[in-house]
């Protein structure tokens, strides 16, 4: 095993789902565990003492009462905007025609990406995110700069290039020829090289014509690998505009479905005011709702049903939507999706508040089976929190009776002082510039 490293601390995966399972046999929580890292993958996970006596050679880390768990996964995201994040006032429509397109509309220089695409993943690493799906813009070179710096990084991403051929300015639009030419291209280029994977992405179907929207559900049927990403149902005056522009359509979804763009690798965000038939369709296919709680709440959208969905089936993702959503910050997201639960009565869990944020978003994602979790096997990616980051923090979960009482007040005022370290593929060495 080269550049073995033995990480000590508390640990904390998942067995299974605790939407599903009761919490305590859906976590795995040690108080005393142990990680053995090597070659970027996860070789064993137990407790302490085993890896130890198992291990007496290998170099050590010892995180003493701080967490170990996997690092975040944030499954929805729009690196171009990371500096409009936090612009006041609008909804959605308006904010993107105030804020989002004019900023978009630089992605056309390859330097510019370059420097905010470097930006987004050192701010984003400050706050444990190992893994995210990315909106880029409609420019091939958006792409480019994403999955260089990810590549350079060794970090697990996808992103894809926004298609719109129609409702943006005229330098934010290509047409269905030339965005199925240019996704393809793309996935020729970067999809399933190293860690990176390519997502079809029409941003929504208010800026794509019927055509592009067909051409993108043709590239789809020619890749089905590749996950697509858009956005459904984020609020009600968009919904309304959607039939306005579709009026065959039978609801929002099936603006998607009728063009091909409805599976089980697509990920829809925001999935805030569905309809009973869009609901069955979207449980169905087995389609990932990515749920992005403080966008929600910052432009004005709407309260996630996420009682309902979880008890139907669905499966969901969480997500910063930057910057539509207000922070770079996983935990802060957390906190978003415990509110906004709260608002509909109905308490979350910290243990379920982690899981979506790391193997929720795995599943999401359908990747599972390599990140978001402990486990022997799965890559080594991940996040050591401390539990005790700031006076606040500290005075309350010193008075915790369990892991669960501990971990509740980072989550809900914890910020980039509560990561105390990162790994992504096996090392904790940030990445060295390009
Ligand atoms: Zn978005």
């Amino acid at each position: 095993m080269t550049k073995a490293k033995l990480l000590l601390g508390q640990t904390l995966g998942f067995a299974a789902n605790p939407f599903e399972a009761p919490i305590s046999e859906a976590a795995r929580h040690r108080r005393r565990g142990a990680i053995l890292v090597a070659d970027g993958r996860i070789v064993a996970e137990d407790e302490a003492d085993t890896l130890l006596a198992a291990h007496p050679d290998i170099p050590r880390i010892d995180y003493g009462d701080a967490l170990i768990c996997a690092g975040f996964i944030d499954a929805h995201v729009h690196y171009p905007q990371t500096g409009i994040i936090a612009s006041w006032g609008k909804r959605l429509i308006d904010w993107l025609n105030a804020y989002t397109f004019p900023e978009e509309m630089r992605f056309d220089d390859p330097a510019y990406a370059a420097e905010i695409a470097a930006l987004y993943f050192n701010l984003t690493r400050a706050h444990g995110v190992t893994t995210m799906v990315s909106y880029c813009t409609i420019h091939p070179e958006s792409v480019d700069a994403f999955f260089t710096e990810a590549q350079n990084r060794g970090q697990r991403v996808v992103a894809g290039k926004t298609c719109m051929d129609r409702n943006a300015p005229e330098g934010l639009c290509d047409t269905a020829q030339s965005a199925y030419d240019d996704s393809k291209a793309l996935i020729g280029k970067w999809h399933g090289r190293d860690r990176l994977s390519y997502a079809i992405t029409p941003r929504f179907s208010p800026t794509s014509t019927p055509e592009q929207l067909a051409a993108l559900g043709t590239l789809w049927s020619e890749h089905p690998d590749c996950l697509m990403q858009t956005h459904l149902s984020e609020q009600t005056d968009e919904i309304a505009w959607v039939k306005s522009l579709f009026p065959d359509a039978r609801d929002y979804l099936d603006t998607y479905e009728a063009y091909g763009l409805l599976g089980a690798k697509g990920l829809y965000g925001h999935a805030i005011h569905l309809e009973p038939r869009e609901k069955d369709r979207l449980r169905e296919v087995g389609a990932g709702l990515i749920h992005c709680p403080t966008s929600n709440t910052f432009i004005g959208s709407g309260l996630f049903d996420m009682k309902t969905l979880m008890a139907e089936g669905h499966r969901v993702g969480l997500a910063t939507d930057t910057g539509g959503g207000s922070s770079f910050s996983m935990l802060r997201t957390m906190a978003a999706a415990y509110e906004i639960a709260h608002l509909r009565h109905n308490s979350l869990h910290a243990a379920q508040l982690l899981w979506l944020a790391t193997a929720g978003s795995a599943k999401a994602l359908h990747m599972e089976d390599r990140i978001g979790n402990i486990a022997p096997g799965m890559e080594a990616d991940l996040v050591v929190l401390d539990l005790a980051s700031t006076p606040d923090i500290a005075q309350r979960s010193a008075r915790a009776n369990d892991i669960w009482e501990a971990l509740f007040p980072t989550i809900m005022m914890g910020d980039d002082r509560a990561i105390r370290d990162v790994w992504i593929n096996g090392t904790n060495a940030p990445a060295s510039p390009l």
